[in-house]
């Protein structure tokens, strides 16, 4: 599993968790998060995601 953080506001999107609350579940791979998904926090779109290392 792996975690992406938005470069905007560096909210963190943990594969392993997922977003229950999104309707994402956890184990949702970030490639199968919907294209059109945004950013809880501040509204970006995924290209404006960065995977790092935990
Ligand atoms: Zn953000």
């Amino acid at each position: 599993m792996r975690t992406w953080m938005c470069l905007i506001c560096g909210w963190i999107y943990d594969e392993e968790a997922g977003l229950p609350e999104e309707g994402i579940a956890p184990g949702t791979l970030w490639e199968d998060v919907p294209p059109n998904w945004v950013c809880p926090e501040c509204g970006a779109r995924k290209e404006d995601f960065e995977m790092i290392e935990v």
